[in-house]
């Protein structure tokens, strides 16, 4: 360390105890109330005191030291665990709304439950957002005893339960679910067409745990709500055979980091021809230039096996940060369409758009946030940018010890895998536990099959239930495991050394504990953090090591020309490259793109901000409609919020067509978002009137034929009942955010 990152690192140092210093003077505090002398009856009679205390409005601030004194004794009373001290000083972070960094396997399901008993007192409930629903269920069985002791009530939340299921599960104090489940019910809600059928309460205070993944990585992943509605497109398949005729490198082009495709001038004169559809670039031919550019993209840029897999006659998309097949996920409609077109498939009527929101707006509806991870500080910029949460940095209870040697950077490759399979099997011969991350199904499988020849049996983690995911991961741990998973797959399952038998736990540890190899370099350092914190928890010995190359993705996106010297682009060798300055090229590609990333990420949310503030003038106005039984008739009301949602349900399809469509501008010199802001401005603004007009339209007819006044009318045979059937799914949108890349917006 030089003279300069010392300095900076001694400043960090007393800033971060000085930031302490506020939470150690409340963990003393409570450490004053001393409660393990009390019997159950006097702690559960406290505890009500202080629910009424809370219900009359007493503030939680002042509540915190005895509500946490007694969330720490009912925990070790029905679960054998006495909250360290840092999980008591995580906890008073929580409650004051900000983002607590604490390592893996330090405890932070646990650390959460103080602020969420705290909080809930109020009865207004209180969310824990989980990283899957796997999770969202053992949490709550895990940490249920502790809130029923103390007289409060949890749920949780999963796919497939019914509305009752999950009206009971929000009804109490503390609900798990995860953020997609609770973003589902409330697009759910927001058209029902009654009140009995809204699961949600208003929102009141989350706690996100794995937050970083979901601020962050997740955060822009638009969910979405659609209706049986047949959907007309443009001829997938033609487009499909279309691309497969264009040239790349004659007819169409990456960009430079490969995000995006574009064409060329001949490429769009040869489709001009085949299509005889005149100047694509025409105004009116925007639908076809749109289409081909998706099926161009899908085409060149997206992979069968490492962006998705085709299961079961199904399109299954492939998470970026898990590796895994991420359920229930669409790109946007054109670009779907393209794939499903690309692969022969039969295109699904995708339905009609009624609702959507995106995971980080739909975070904003809570008055309250805070969240929990591993790795927030290589991002504290951007949650303070778009969330205003400050990171607290919570120390281990117990010193860690883990060594994070200096990576191995090879020239290709071949001389990469050769190595790990190298280095994987030395380590495996003294059966010490390896836990191996690897960038994509493809490699993981390619890896556990070159393992395999060289005599080394492994599991391989591309699971799609989480459950057994867990399960596996668990025992990752064990004495002579060698475990090959994609990026964050198993994110919130504890690895113990010796897996699920202690007698094991010595031996692992005497032989080094857990040895994590990362085999890429991430997109952002946070990532990488994430995945060498499985190995060293809670003080535990172990160690983590990244192999990457010259030929990896990231550098290979960032453009291998603007970072590596010219004599080292086309050099392979067996060797590792010992210069150090690989080693800080390969740190300067990383701090870069993940800046680049964050820029987009600021970009994009110019688009979704505008949408999202006409979808709370909506919700507000539809909410009223809902409520108001005083002054219109149910007849009304039903064709109010019929006309309501078509209308709104048709702007979002609009916006939709904008957006895909806005890039097309730029090139026309034009600011593409002030372009879109001005469209769909203009579009919200006719809406009330066009609802007005329709409703109005309705109520005559109904009344002429002589139905308008009952309110026993067959909505169905009147063409106004709503949507037959409606289902819920993601769109994986890294599309836009290569789109905006490439266009510099
Ligand atoms: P994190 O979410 O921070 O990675 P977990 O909440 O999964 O960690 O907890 C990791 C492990 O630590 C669990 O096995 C849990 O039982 C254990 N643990 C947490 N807090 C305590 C405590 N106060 N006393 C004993 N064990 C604890
Ligand atoms: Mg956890």
């Amino acid at each position: 360390m030089n003279f300069a990152s010392k300095l900076v690192q001694k400043v960090k140092d007393r800033f971060g105890q000085h930031k302490l210093k506020h939470y150690t003077d409340k963990l003393n505090e409570i450490g004053r109330h001393n409660l393990e002398t009390w019997d159950d009856e006097r702690l559960k009679a406290a505890s009500l005191k202080l629910k009424n205390k809370a219900r009359d409005g007493a503030s939680l601030d002042e509540l915190l030291v005895e509500a946490f004194a007694l969330a720490g004794e009912a925990a070790s009373r029905v679960l054998g665990m006495r909250p360290f001290d840092v999980q008591y000083m995580a906890g008073t972070a929580l409650h004051e709304g900000n983002l607590v960094e604490m390592q893996t396997g330090e405890g932070k399901t646990l650390a959460a439950v103080m602020p969420a008993y705290l909080n809930a007192l109020q009865g207004k409930g209180v969310h824990i957002l989980t990283f899957n629903d796997y999770l969202a269920g053992r949490d709550a069985q895990w940490m249920g005893p502790v809130y029923r002791f103390l007289g409060l009530t949890v749920g949780f939340v999963r796919d497939g339960m019914t509305t009752e299921e999950r009206q009971q599960a929000y009804a109490a104090d503390i609900t798990y679910v995860t953020a997609k489940e609770a973003g589902f019910d409330y697009l759910r809600d927001s058209i029902a067409m009654s009140q009995n059928d809204i699961v949600h309460r208003p929102f009141h205070y989350a706690i996100v745990d794995e937050a970083d993944s979901l601020l962050i990585d997740e955060a822009r992943v638009p969910l979405v709500i659609a209706g049986e509605v047949a959907s007309t497109g443009t001829d997938g398949s033609r487009m499909a055979s279309l691309a497969k005729e264009l040239v790349l490198g004659e007819d169409y082009d990456f960009d430079e980091n490969k995000r995006n495709v574009f064409l060329t001038e001949e490429g769009a004169e040869k489709a001009e021809r085949i299509l005889r559809s005149g100047n694509l670039y025409e105004n009116h031919n925007s639908h076809l230039l749109t289409a081909l550019n998706c099926a161009l993209h899908a085409e060149s840029l997206l992979k069968r096996d490492v962006d998705y897999m085709i299961r079961d006659g199904k399109l299954e998309l492939i998470d970026l940060y898990t590796g895994r097949v991420a359920e229930n996920r669409h790109w946007p409609d054109g670009l779907q369409a393209a794939v499903e077109a690309k692969e022969g498939m039969q295109t699904k009527s995708s339905g009609k758009i009624l609702g959507t929101i995106t995971l980080q707006h739909l975070l904003s509806l809570y008055p309250k946030i805070s969240g929990m991870t591993a790795t927030a500080q290589e991002s504290a910029e951007e949650f303070e940018e778009t969330y205003s949460l400050n990171v607290v940095e919570i120390p281990p209870n117990r010193p860690r010890v883990r060594v994070d040697y200096e990576s191995r950077i090879f020239t290709h490759k071949e001389a990469k895998l050769k190595a790990l399979v190298n280095e994987i099997a030395e380590v495996h011969a003294t059966k010490r536990p390896v836990l191996i991350g690897t960038s994509s199904v493809e490699e993981s499988d390619l890896l556990a099959s070159e393992l395999k020849k060289a005599g080394v049996a492994c599991h391989v983690l591309n699971a799609k239930n989480d459950e057994k995911e867990a399960e596996i991961i668990a025992n990752a741990g064990e004495l002579g495991a060698v475990t090959v998973s994609t990026n964050m797959a198993g994110r919130g399952v504890d690895i113990r050394l010796g897996g699920g038998h202690p007698e094991q736990a010595d031996a692992v540890a005497k032989l080094g504990g857990l040895y994590v190899i990362g085999t890429h370099m991430n997109e952002s350092a946070r990532i990488d953090n994430q995945l060498r914190g499985r190995a060293g928890r809670q003080g535990d010995p172990g160690s983590s090591r990244f192999y990457v190359c010259l030929e990896d993705e990231l550098i290979n996106r960032f453009g291998i020309e603007k970072a590596i010297p010219a004599a080292y682009r086309t050099k392979k060798q067996d060797e590792p490259l010992e210069a150090s300055i690989f080693h800080k090229k390969m740190e300067h590609i990383q701090r870069v793109v993940m800046g680049q990333n964050f820029e987009m990420r600021k970009t994009l949310n110019k688009y979704s901000d505008m949408v999202e503030e006409q979808r709370r003038i909506q919700h507000e106005q539809r909410e009223a409609v809902l409520a108001n039984k005083e002054s219109l008739s149910s007849t009304e009301r039903h064709v109010k919020l019929y006309h309501m949602d078509r209308s709104w349900s048709d702007h979002l399809a609009y916006v939709a067509y904008i957006r895909e469509g806005i890039h097309l501008e730029s090139l026309a010199n034009r600011n593409p978002v002030d372009e879109f802001h001005h469209r769909i401005i203009h579009a919200f603004e006719q809406l009330p009137d066009k609802i007005e007009k329709e409703t109005a339209k309705t109520l005559s007819k109904l009344s002429s034929s002589g139905g308008g006044s009952k309110d026993n009318i067959d909505w169905e045979k009147e063409g106004l009942k709503g949507p037959s059937r409606t289902w819920t799914y993601l769109i994986q949108d890294q599309f836009m955010e290569k789109k905006a890349n490439i266009f510099g917006l």
